[in-house]
């Protein structure tokens, strides 16, 4: 016999439906999750965050993160939130910092505002604070990773996806041309070659629907219709020959089983898809919250694809700078190479920095150094000391 907490997990999972069909595109959606299931996996967990749940009172903490009864109550002009405190003082202290140099290999990207610099947050309760240049667009690049590989597991499940791509950070470059010696997958999805091999795989299984099953997705996960920025894109396929050379070798291996240009066309048309600070914030909200986003109520991704995303990004997220990322934020992330990134607690918030200026990896400067402070400021990281790990052995033991 279960105890109570294991019972109601159980229960929660157990309640999953198999086949929801997309309403709008008529594409299958992977077996997902109920409103139900997500309360009570809430019951289950507390109100409070579960899993690694973070009580944000940690380690020299200034500021505590509360939600009010109405999650999207905006504060008396008297009371400035302390989020908001905090991410204006970050900002106030990180646009002083100028290395780093705008991406140029792309044509259109050198032609960013190397001064740009947006931060915004969103609580998985739908309450959103931003400063600076958090409504100004940009393109996604490399962030649409985690959610592309996502929307594969959904649609094509686990076994389809892992047969073309394993789950290994590479230690190297995101554009890196090699596979993995043994098994001729690219190491990971949120590498260039991983997210090539996923463009294949949706490319084969739906055709010229992929990138509007991509593109709505993503709009549902911030909330709002989303463009494709069509000058990027173009720009990107004229002089995209580093990613021929990656998509062909994943032809010559077999991770690649369709038209190699338009598993290509597919991954330019993902990467060139423009979101603000403020979308990327909601979208990380969506994943805190097991999926659902919390400004619309819209059940976005399957709540077992969020595990699987942030599991990536956890690992994988910062490219050949993953490592010192775990150490110093501890928190699943990714960047783009236009400047964004996105980072996610866990059952509390959806982060986002854009800053164009890039470090010798491709990760935003000011953007790293924004989530340092706020994994600092918040005792963010995962390992903090006043993370708990289970909060079902909580009450166990
Ligand atoms: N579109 C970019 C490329 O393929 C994405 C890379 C990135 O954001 N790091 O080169």
């Amino acid at each position: 016999m279960l105890p109570p907490r294991a019972r109601t997990v159980a229960n929660a999972r157990s309640a999953c439906v198999p086949g929801r069909t997309r309403r709008t595109t008529g594409v299958p959606r992977a077996p997902a999750v109920r409103s139900g299931v997500r309360a009570a996996v809430r019951a289950a967990g507390g109100s409070r965050a579960g899993g690694l749940g973070t009580d944000v009172a940690a380690s020299g903490a200034a500021a505590r993160l509360t939600e009010s009864a109405d999650a999207r109550m905006t504060d008396t002009p008297h009371e400035v939130h302390s989020i908001q405190r905090l991410i204006e003082r970050l900002h106030a202290r990180h646009a002083e910092l100028d290395e780093g140099e705008v991406a140029t290999y792309i044509p259109e990207l050198a032609k960013a505002d190397p001064r740009a610099f947006g931060i915004a947050v969103a609580s998985a309760q739908g309450r959103i604070f931003e400063v600076g240049d958090a409504q100004v667009p940009f393109t996604i690049q490399s962030v649409s990773k985690p959610l592309v590989f996502g929307l594969a597991v959904e649609t094509l499940g686990h076994d389809a996806v892992l047969a073309h791509v394993d789950v290994e950070p590479s230690g190297d470059a995101f554009n890196s041309i090699q596979l993995q010696p043994g098994t001729n997958r690219p190491f990971n999805p949120l590498i260039n070659a991983g997210a090539i091999a996923v463009a294949g795989a949706l490319h084969a299984r739906f055709g010229d629907e992929a990138f509007g099953m991509t593109l709505e997705r993503l709009g549902e996960a911030a909330g709002r219709r989303l463009e494709l920025d069509e000058t990027v894109y173009r720009s990107e396929s004229a002089t995209g020959h580093r990613n021929r050379a990656i998509g062909h070798l994943l032809l010559n291996f077999g991770r690649i089983e369709t038209d190699v240009e338009a598993a290509l066309d597919l991954y330019f048309r993902q990467c060139s898809i423009l979101v603000t600070a403020r979308d990327l914030a909601v979208i990380g909200a969506t994943l805190s919250n097991m999926g659902q986003n919390p400004l619309t109520g819209r059940e976005v991704f399957d709540i077992r694809a969020v595990k699987d995303m942030l599991s990536i990004m956890f690992t994988c997220g910062m490219y050949d700078y993953s490592g010192q990322w775990a150490y110093r934020v501890g928190v699943p992330a990714k960047s783009g190479v236009s400047g964004g990134v996105m980072a996610v607690v866990n059952r509390q918030l959806g982060i986002a920095a854009w800053s164009p200026r890039l470090d010798a990896r491709g990760n935003s400067r000011r953007g790293v150094e924004v989530c340092v402070g706020l994994a600092d400021e918040l005792g963010l990281h995962a390992f903090d000391c006043m993370n708990f790990g289970s909060s079902y052995l909580k009450a166990v033991l």
